[in-house]
């Protein structure tokens, strides 16, 4: 069975402004990940993937369509279990989106405290995944005292806190210099095989696929217009 399925999904914004056209920013998707892919999701700018994101996230609803997480039907969910859904999954951003005023170990520790874990319990976590993600000695850093590379292991390390099955990284290595950026995807394949999280990977650089993914789907103008093996759909005819 499928950790995440769309089925013949679309999302459509109204128009901004009277007399604008509604956007359509995704458009009749029927896409399947497994459980412990790493699924690529590629595409230029304003090709619907961040809106798939939200999408599968259940930060918006679908206009249309049927997305399913852990076989769950996201449309018959109320709000307290949409966010236990969004509780499974983990997420990463191209800016990291750290709190600049609390330390590494208060960023990591963050989504414990909302979760209610009790403090030893936080403590003991915390501890496990910055040496996972090899900053244990910046426990007590703050984000601004960190590389890009560091920054995004802290949102690493954050984003896997409470044990989320499926891992959305969004334009997770597009910030950061090519060393950097294999870095992370390094990091990345070890909590895919290690850890056994699915991971979907939402980028524009096809150098971060071939790296990472073992499937993929492109995406334009809010269409998969290809997907498979990255091998088969990246390989010349
Ligand atoms: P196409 O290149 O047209 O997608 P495929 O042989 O890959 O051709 O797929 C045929 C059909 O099977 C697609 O139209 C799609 O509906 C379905 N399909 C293929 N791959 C997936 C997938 N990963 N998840 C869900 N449906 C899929
Ligand atoms: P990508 O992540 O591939 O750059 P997006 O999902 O951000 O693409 O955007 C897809 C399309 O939807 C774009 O045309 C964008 O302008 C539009 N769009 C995205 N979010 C909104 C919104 N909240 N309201 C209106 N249009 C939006």
């Amino acid at each position: 069975m499928p950790i995440v399925s769309l089925t013949n999904v679309s999302k459509t914004y109204p128009s901004r402004s009277h007399g604008e056209p509604e956007v359509v920013a995704v458009d009749d998707v029927t896409l399947d990940i497994d459980q412990g892919d790493v699924y690529g999701i590629i595409g230029y700018s304003g090709a619907g993937k961040s809106t798939l994101v939200r999408l599968i996230n259940a930060l918006e609803p679908a206009t249309s369509g049927t997305i399913t997480v852990d076989g769950v039907d996201l449309t018959t969910l109320g709000e307290r279990e949409l966010r236990r859904v969004r509780g499974g999954i983990g997420m990463i951003f191209q800016q990291f989106n750290l709190f600049s005023s609390r330390t590494v170990r208060s960023n990591v520790a963050y989504p414990l405290t909302l979760a209610g874990w009790s403090k030893p319990d936080i403590e003991a976590r915390v501890t496990e995944l910055l040496s996972f993600v090899g900053l244990s000695d910046k426990a007590k850093a703050y984000p601004e005292q960190l590389s890009g590379g560091q920054k995004q292991r802290v949102g690493i390390a954050r984003a896997l806190a409470t044990k989320p099955a499926i891992l959305l990284a969004d334009e997770a290595t597009s910030a950061l210099d090519p060393q950097t950026t294999h870095e992370v995807l390094d990091l990345l394949k070890r909590v895919n095989e290690e850890q056994g999280v699915t991971i979907v990977v939402i980028t524009h650089e096809m150098d971060v696929i071939q790296t990472i993914a073992t499937k993929v789907a492109v995406m334009e103008n809010g269409r998969v217009i290809e997907r498979g093996d990255v091998f088969d759909v990246f390989s010349a005819p």
